[in-house]
């Protein structure tokens, strides 16, 4: 089996294993990412940054870049299924005035891949197995290759082989809703600067102007889990399953590229109560999965990387900064997953009636609340 040595190995090159490695970078650290795909295709749908990680991004001075490859989100409203506003929040209103960045993945994803040598990234390395020798880790991969390191990060996602490893028996939830995200080309009515979802007795529906005239769209609808008659629906059955929904669903979804279209069961992780074990330790969703209702699953993934760099600095040794990055990250994360969770219960409802009440509620918040509460998301600290 062939075997190599690295001090900093980061498992998993999505968003937040590369924002790390380009973190680490900056403090003159060469981590090595050892990717499961072959290669990086150009696939995934869009992606809100909302201000929190456009501030970390800008730790990293990556927040232009950024910002130049996405749109900015001026404001979010929240409509019934008539397409009747519930609510409305000017975002650029909120906290510091940071733009909040709409972005299709594949763009991201080239602007982090831009920023690092090839030679920090693996691919085709899929974990398989983690032991620990004699004061290191070794890592082996289905590729039959195996790699030794100092420090292990597990940035591999929801299903992190590492996570189960070192903290057997945490817990995958199925939310109860099933979600199709989509790139459309723009249609008439859809304004560039404005993302609004549309809450329904049949799901959600959220429309995302990316830029380039292309619009990033989801649908959430409930079901079971692993339903091979959901998973099979195509843009007919998707305009059917909201056929009562206002004219731009169906128009969006009709001016589809079928390609795009994505399907997945919405689950989370239910929190756990540690991040970092010694010289090991977990980012983004291998740590604290989220259901996508807050649109805060990258984004504090992007706050990890960003706050775990900063205590790799500033800390005496490497296991000392993986704990402050524990203390540093538990509390808000499980705040977030917690928080999404009921409030995708709220989003979801099917009731006619239970709707009424709710939009009815929402209506009558002051917006001054629902400011507060953006802002507590969207604050960044190191
Ligand atoms: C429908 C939906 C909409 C969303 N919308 C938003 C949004 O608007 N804003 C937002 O902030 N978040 C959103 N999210 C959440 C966001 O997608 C995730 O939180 C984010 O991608 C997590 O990044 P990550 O790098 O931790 O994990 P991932 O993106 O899952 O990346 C993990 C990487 O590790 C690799 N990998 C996996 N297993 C292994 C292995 N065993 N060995 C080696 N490599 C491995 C994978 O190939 C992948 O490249 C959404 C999620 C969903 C499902």
């Amino acid at each position: 089996m062939q075997s190599q040595h690295t001090p900093f190995l980061i498992i998993g090159g999505g968003i937040a294993g590369l924002t790390l490695a380009i973190g680490l970078r900056k403090n003159g650290i060469d981590a090595l990412i050892a990717e499961a795909a072959p290669e990086f295709k150009p696939v995934g749908a869009g992606l809100v940054l909302a201000a929190n990680a456009m501030k970390a991004y800008r730790v990293l001075g990556m927040n232009e870049t950024i910002a130049d490859a996405g749109n900015a989100i001026n404001h979010f409203d929240i409509l019934d299924h008539t397409g009747k506003l519930i609510t409305s929040t000017a975002m650029d209103a909120v906290g510091d005035g940071t733009p909040n960045v709409a972005i299709h993945r594949a763009a991201l994803h080239q602007v982090l891949v831009n920023e690092l040598n090839p030679e920090n990234i693996v691919n085709d390395f899929l974990s398989k197995e983690i032991s620990i020798v004699g004061d290191k880790y070794e890592v082996t991969f289905e590729n039959g290759r195996s790699i030794t390191c100092d420090y292990l990060i597990s940035a591999e996602g929801i299903h992190s082989v590492v996570r189960d490893w070192v903290f057997p028996g945490s817990q995958l939830r199925y939310s109860g809703y099933t979600c199709w995200r989509g790139i459309s080309d723009i249609v008439k009515g859809v304004p560039f600067d404005k993302a609004t979802e549309t809450w329904g007795p049949s799901g959600r529906f959220g429309i995302v102007p990316v830029g380039d005239g292309k619009v990033y769209w989801f649908a959430v609808k409930n079901g079971p889990e692993n339903s091979e008659k959901l998973r099979s629906y195509n843009k007919a059955d998707l305009i059917q399953a909201f056929t009562d929904y206002h004219a731009l669903v169906s128009q969006l979804i009709q001016h589809t590229h079928p390609e795009t279209i994505i399907f997945n069961d919405i689950i989370d992780l239910k929190p756990i109560p540690r991040y970092a074990k010694g010289n090991m330790v977990l980012i983004g969703d291998a740590a604290h999965a989220t259901t996508p209702n807050m649109g805060q699953g990258a984004c504090q993934a992007i706050e990890d990387a960003v706050i775990l760099a900063e205590c790799i600095k500033s800390q005496s040794t490497v296991a000392k900064a993986f704990e402050t990055f524990e203390h540093k990250r538990l509390r808000r994360t499980h705040q977030i997953v917690n928080r999404s969770w009921t409030l995708g219960k709220i989003g979801q409802l099917k009731n006619r009636g239970l709707i009424k009440v709710r939009n009815l509620l929402l209506r009558s918040m002051p917006s001054s609340v629902n400011k507060k509460n953006i802002e507590k998301v969207y604050d960044f600290k190191l």
